[in-house]
């Protein structure tokens, strides 16, 4: 079922107002399609949401689920159609380009021992299916795809900067401690750029009019998890507290619990269709998108990869180790401590 992704223009009155109208409480919101024929209950938005399942394999065995990452194919001539789109002084080069979707990936997989992004390039060709397609996944490209087309090729993207459109069925997904839960199976994601939008690299000189490549495609990929814009819909809206712009703590053996239906969306959001203008640079993900990416995909803390491990010393450095505290306790101990230190950020940053 198709979902558009917006990231249109919009007045900045509109968004004074969102400003002055907000209230305490943010949250996020699940994709309005995914209504289980019951679509006047937000309530139960949090049962019907579609999600990849936490299921082994790769896509390249025609496993589809969040097993060697969530793999994604770039069209061949992405770079080809989207350079000429960007305004800026210096155009990026294409591995940049490709640098910059991995990034832009790879904010949805911050901190998170699961969801990770997996480029496939060029093993498996990103192909959009054809219309009426009955599985409109199997044998179309990867889990997720990019492409950067015409409005007349693919008329779902006109008005927007970028359109994303997924497809599930209604299989129950696996949850990330391996159990079955309510909602549908997320098997497939297209991500369409516009080539009549025109497009920025660099964050720190915007240009009106113009989408921050990132900071759109981040955007979209929200949509790919089964996000929906909060401005869209407050009605559908959750959180836990009354707190603004906190963390949402979800329970990752009961990820409904305390979640409650609020009506004041966060203007920091970055999956809000529209942030007062097209232009700005938004790349970070708010506590809000990431309250909604923990409810889908909670991790117990058990499953996130702690410092403690990250940091253990292989034999030879604690051979190193020893072999310094026993010339001199003061400076091994300082050794060591800035040995670990290393180690943990090297790990976080890879
Ligand atoms: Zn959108």
């Amino acid at each position: 079922m198709p979902k558009e992704g917006k990231w249109k223009h919009c007045i900045s009155v509109i968004f004074c107002c969102w400003l002055l109208l907000c209230g305490p409480a943010f949250g996020f919101v699940i994709d309005d399609s995914l209504t289980n024929n019951t679509p006047n209950n937000f309530a139960d938005d949090l049962q019907d949401a579609a999600r990849w399942s936490n299921v082994p394999g790769s896509v390249l065995s025609n496993v589809r689920g969040l097993g060697e990452g969530l793999e994604y194919a770039i069209a061949p001539d992405f770079c080809a159609q989207i350079i000429p789109l960007f305004q800026d002084r210096q155009p990026p080069t294409c591995p940049q380009i490709e640098a910059e979707i991995q990034k832009a990936l790879d904010h949805w997989g911050e901190n998170h021992a699961v969801l990770k992004f997996t480029p496939v390039t060029p093993s498996l060709t990103a192909q959009l299916p054809p219309e009426g397609a009955s599985e409109p996944w199997r044998g179309f490209g990867a889990e997720i795809d990019l492409f950067v087309l015409s409005p007349e090729a693919y008329p779902l993207v006109s008005n927007f900067g970028a359109y994303t459109s997924f497809w599930y069925t209604n299989q129950a997904p696996i949850g990330m401690q391996g159990q079955p839960l309510s909602g549908k199976t997320m098997m497939s994601a297209d991500i369409v750029f516009n080539n009549r939008s025109c497009y920025f690299f660099n964050p720190q000189i915007p240009i009106s009019g113009c989408n921050h490549f990132e900071s759109l495609l981040t955007h979209e990929v929200g949509h790919a998890l089964s996000l929906d814009h909060p401005n869209e819909f407050p009605q559908r809206n959750f959180d836990t507290d009354n707190i603004p712009g906190n963390t949402i703590p979800i329970d990752c053996q009961q990820p409904t619990k305390t979640l409650k239906l609020v009506s004041q969306i966060d203007p920091k959001a970055i999956m809000n269709s529209s942030l007062g203008e097209a232009a700005s640079p938004q790349p970070q993900l708010s506590p809000d998108d990431l309250g909604g990416r923990n409810f889908l995909y909670p991790l117990c803390q058990a499953m996130v990869p702690s410092n403690r491990s990250s940091s253990k010393p292989n034999p030879w450095q604690l051979f190193g180790i020893l072999l310094v505290g026993s010339f001199c306790c003061v400076f091994g101990l300082a050794t060591i401590v800035q040995q670990l230190g290393k180690r943990r950020r090297t790990k976080w940053r890879s």
